[in-house]
């Protein structure tokens, strides 16, 4: 070994006609090692020393688009063919190292980036660096299985075309802008005349085609349309078809990517009508829709367990499973961090056949690390967390009591980490994670997102085996 890089990563090493790689760690952080005709692809240091002369490359989205385009395994790719595949949004980062480890043994397919605009936004990263940390990692652990990646609740033209720009295998087309919610309460009288408005020649073609008729979803489920709850499905879902249709031509036609269409994001559940119409009208204008998100019954929130009756949810579930493998693609699970009561649901009920996506939890597991082994710096995070509530929770929706929140102050270092097995502490920390890595000093340098990069850095095996435990318990608890 020499002085320009201190360790190989043993799995990394590959060969691409004359020329070798391997990750290596040095001073300056993990670097790709590139030796033979391929250097001159990529940017980096040239070094000649006795063993011969090679080139140590940062990992940067520059360089990770060349090693895409050298070795086909580190490409994100479709999920198609895979029952089971997961989210595992990884908003540093840093997870996709213990993600793959989780998953390398197992018959799970992983969607390693997996962002949305809004968390784009709230850690300030590109679609391209949140791929090119995937990108690295499957080099890193010598991944050559297939991953996706996933631009996640996606609203207009120009997101999906931003993804897909640079690379991703899966959109997931949020509808919620397009879904006519304030329908859903309305009184009848409005929503007939509402109904009575549009086109005629649609309302008689959707009437014919939905009233007085059974559709038989297996031998148990029978979806069938009342005219009033016609009118109000077509009222609420019409726009969101449109859109997800326009989208589908202009922008994924003909292309194989993962299409998932969501209509979670709403403040009512998805009724099993709602799901059968808004599927069989995407299939009968030819979308290749590979999962659909409903919004279930109960409460989905972020990094902690379900909240509401996990018998009524099952009820509920089994029916939109069952609307789901009639047309042949996967139901979708969103929001699906530490839903742990309803895990054994989800693998039973769907056959082992869907998508459920993870993000939140994986920040946890990393605001674990610190409490663990930084407990001063996240002393510090802890307060500015409970300080900046108020401004975290216009973007997310949770409910939580701060009075369950044990006082830091008589807190010992020891028992930090039990923050994060406390519902109320998880939701804070969870929420608050966009502020905590934008926060600056006065000076205009960040107050903490580099000393937690450092941080997790330093403790990377610790983040390693703690999301091997805690994603490995989420898949344990699905039945894989
Ligand atoms: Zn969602």
């Amino acid at each position: 070994m020499n002085g320009k890089y201190t360790e190989i990563y043993p799995k990394s090493k590959q060969k691409h006609g004359d020329s070798s790689f391997s990750i290596v760690a040095s001073d300056a952080g993990d670097m790709l090692y590139v030796a033979g005709s391929d250097m001159e692809r990529f940017k980096g240091e040239i070094i000649s020393d006795p063993d011969g002369t090679y080139k140590l490359c940062p990992l940067t989205v520059e360089n990770s688009k060349v090693i895409r385009e050298i070795f086909d395994f580190t490409r994100p790719k479709s999920h198609k063919g895979h029952a089971i595949t997961i989210g595992l949004g990884d908003r540093l980062g840093l997870a996709s190292a213990g993600h793959i480890r989780t998953v390398c043994g197992l018959d799970v397919f992983p969607v390693l980036a997996q962002q949305s605009i809004r968390e784009l936004n709230l850690t300030g990263r590109t679609y391209d660096d949140v791929l090119a940390a995937a990108v690295w990692a499957v080099f890193r652990e010598g991944y050559t299985k297939g991953y996706g990646a996933d631009g996640d609740h996606l609203k207009s033209h120009d997101e999906v075309k931003y993804a897909l720009g640079c690379g991703y295998s899966m959109i997931t087309l949020d509808c919620s802008e397009h879904i006519r919610n304030d329908y859903a309460g309305a009184p009848l009288t409005e929503i007939e005349a509402k109904y009575n408005e549009l086109p005629k020649d649609i309302t008689s073609t959707l009437e014919e085609r939905y009233l007085e008729k059974n559709f038989p979803v297996d031998n148990d489920v029978t979806v069938e349309f009342k005219k009033d709850d016609l009118m109000r499905i077509v009222l609420i879902y019409l726009p969101a078809i449109e859109h997800a249709l326009s989208v589908y031509e202009q922008l994924i036609k003909g292309k194989d990517i993962d299409f998932e269409v969501s209509i979670d994001e709403t403040l009512s559940t998805t009724t099993p009508q709602a799901h059968f119409f808004v599927a069989n009208e995407l299939l009968r204008l030819g979308v290749d829709v590979r999962s659909v998100a409903p919004r279930f019954v109960g409460e989905f929130q972020k990094g902690i367990d379900y909240r509401g009756d996990v018998s009524e949810f099952e009820r509920d579930f089994i029916i939109h499973a069952k609307i789901a493998e009639k047309f042949g693609y996967k139901v979708s699970v969103h929001s699906g961090s530490d839903k742990f009561s309803i895990f054994p649901i989800v693998g039973k009920q769907t056959g082992g056949k869907y998508h459920l996506k993870t993000a939140g939890t994986n920040w946890l597991e990393a605001v674990r690390v610190i409490a663990e082994k930084e407990p001063q710096l996240y002393r510090e995070l802890h307060t500015f967390a409970l300080e900046n509530l108020p401004e975290a929770r216009k973007y997310y929706v949770i409910t939580c009591d701060l009075s369950k929140i044990a006082d830091l102050n008589s807190t010992p270092d020891s028992k930090l980490p039990e923050y994060l097995n406390q519902d109320d502490a998880r939701q804070v920390l969870h929420i608050t994670y966009g502020l905590i890595l934008q926060e600056k000093n006065d000076d205009g340098t960040l107050r903490f997102r580099d000393r937690i990069y450092k941080a997790l850095h330093k403790y990377e095996s610790e983040y390693i085996k703690g999301l091997e435990k805690h994603i490995g318990k989420h898949l344990t608890e699905l039945g894989i």
